[in-house]
């Protein structure tokens, strides 16, 4: 079996029970920076650096399932109840622009924000549009295994690769959910 399949596997027998979004483990968000780092992130790319926009990256990083820009808003709100959805919306965009965040867009449903910027891999329930974070590894050369033609073939022709992204779909499977 190909290492990298093998270690896929792996990660999934280690899986823990999926029946329940509450007990699906939150990888702990990679955040680094302090805010200085934040303030500066955001001026480089030409935003001012707010207290909204703190706060809104501080929640997006603790939100395990990818949250939506109203869950933002209801969860932000709780910490400063003057805060408008508009404001949001800015902040998730600044925070976007400026690499601190993700945007996960969705074949349906709204706009997800992701509060880890470095590469890793989703789980997307098709019932709920929820996105959880896999436990697994990001590969960098994960491509050259599964077919290094294809990418020696799109070199040629003038495709540089920056980037892949896996997302597994399917739904949870739980007698408290409909389906
Ligand atoms: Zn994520």
């Amino acid at each position: 079996m190909p290492e990298h399949l093998s270690a896929f596997l792996a990660a999934f027998l280690f899986f823990p029970k999926m029946n329940d979004m509450n007990m699906f483990p939150c990888e702990p968000a990679c955040h680094p920076e302090e805010d200085t780092d934040v303030r500066r992130a955001l001026e480089e790319a030409g935003w001012r650096y707010t207290r909204q926009r703190a706060a809104v990256l501080a929640y997006l990083r603790t939100a395990c399932g990818h949250p939506t820009a109203e869950q933002v808003f209801a969860a932000v709100r709780r910490r400063l109840p003057h805060i408008s959805l508009a404001t949001v919306y800015k902040a998730l965009e600044a925070l976007v622009d400026a690499r601190l965040a993700n945007r996960i867009a969705g074949d349906h449903g709204p706009t997800r924000y992701d509060g880890r910027s470095e590469p890793h891999y989703h789980l997307r329930c098709q019932h709920s549009g929820e996105v959880l974070d896999l436990p697994l590894p990001y590969d960098p050369t994960l491509l050259d295994k599964l077919d290094p033609q294809l990418v020696k073939m799109l070199r040629q022709q003038g495709f540089e690769i920056t980037g892949h992204r896996l997302e597994l779909v399917g739904r949870f499977v739980c007698p408290d959910k409909p389906n």
